[in-house]
């Protein structure tokens, strides 16, 4: 595959302060990147420069094979598509809005209708065509924001955030619909999220932002599951972090010895284990596992999870489907915790 974007030295500043520092990287034609990290990581900055809606301070951007400059800007800009977090429709009705996009790029007004017809068969909205975009809600929106920008068949699309504002089934609605465009049109998809599972749910591949950097770059069960350090750890929702030692072979802390560490020297490595990769239970848990026991300080319940600490040899986060422990659990209950070796990540 090739590469469609081709980012070397790319930075942003406003005024004194560096918001992106200088980045390198690429994407190849027809992949998704998911770009994750807290808010004011530079996400969005980043985002507005690649589409050329914001000049770089420093750097280069190669789109297409050919170099970003003032000559070439205006055409490669035709060739990519932006979704953001706001939907901004116009008083009008829904066609209307699906085709302003062509009009902006002169298309014939016949052919603009051909295609806001094809456009809304395709997402299966044909009956909203005559509504007026005032009686849509959220999610409906800003599918229709969405279909806006398809229907100019972008090769490059940039969602910023484009799911923040919606409830949970607008935003797998949406999510099927960003699928489809890159499985069915092969188009290249960079999408900016802090929603980490959205991340995994999307990505090829996953970069992590923080500060402006990125810290981390590689396929989502990667980043999820190896993170490279304790703020990508911190940020992709791993609970158990323990600045530990290997001694004997085996990574050990506060007493407890979490897995065996045979390639690894001596010295000091941080234990990275999640939440939900450790068992709860009242009695001693199954060979295979590493088995602690310990006594439960906390005890919460939330939605269908139980959020559980416990204190054995050191205090580990728990988190177990509420109907699958069988057990109830309150602060002093006397319980054994255990994991599978292979879950433990060790840096
Ligand atoms: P993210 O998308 O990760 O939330 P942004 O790219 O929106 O982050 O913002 C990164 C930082 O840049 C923030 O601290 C923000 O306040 C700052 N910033 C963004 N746009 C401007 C601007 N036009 N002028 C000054 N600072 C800005």
């Amino acid at each position: 595959m090739t590469d469609i974007i081709s980012v070397s030295g790319l930075s942003k500043s406003y005024g004194k302060k560096e918001i992106v520092h200088p980045l390198n990287f690429s994407v190849k034609k027809g992949e998704i990147l998911v770009i994750i990290g807290p808010s004011g990581a530079g996400k969005s900055t980043l985002l507005r420069m690649l589409d050329i809606i914001e000049p770089a301070s420093k750097g280069e951007i190669t789109l297409f094979g050919e170099k970003v400059t003032k000559h070439s800007a205006h055409d490669l800009r035709n060739r990519m598509g932006m979704l953001f977090q706001k939907t901004v429709l116009f008083d009008r009705t829904v066609e209307e809005n699906i085709a302003l996009g062509l009009s902006y790029r002169n298309v014939s007004r016949e052919e603009r209708q051909k295609r806001v017809k094809t456009i809304l068969e395709e997402m299966e909205m044909s009956e909203y065509a005559r509504r007026s975009s005032r009686t849509l809600s959220g999610g409906e929106g800003q599918r229709i924001s969405f279909a806006r920008v398809l229907v100019t068949k972008p090769e490059i699309l940039f969602l910023d955030e484009p799911t923040a504002n919606l409830d949970p089934g607008a935003t797998r609605l949406l999510e099927e619909m960003i699928l489809h465009e890159n499985r069915v049109n092969k188009t290249t998809i960079v999408i900016t999220t802090h929603d980490q599972a959205q991340g995994q749910r999307l990505a090829d591949r996953v970069a992590v932002m923080i500060d402006g950097t990125f810290v981390q770059v590689g396929p989502a069960d990667e980043v999820f599951y190896h993170p490279a350090n304790e703020s990508v750890a911190t940020f992709v929702g791993v609970q158990n972090i323990f600045t530990g030692v290997v001694r004997n072979g085996n990574a050990v802390f506060g007493g407890v010895v979490f897995c065996p560490a045979p390639r690894i020297p001596d010295g000091i490595v941080q234990i990275m284990l999640r939440a939900e990769d450790i068992s709860l239970s009242k009695r001693e848990i199954d060979a295979g596992h590493i088995s602690v026991q310990g006594r439960v300080i906390t005890s919460e319940r939330s939605g269908a999870f139980l959020h559980i600490t416990v204190e054995a040899g050191c205090i580990f986060t728990v988190v177990c489907p509420f109907r699958q422990t069988g057990d109830t659990y309150v602060s002093g209950d006397r319980v054994w915790i255990g994991w599978r070796t292979d879950a433990v990540h060790l840096v």
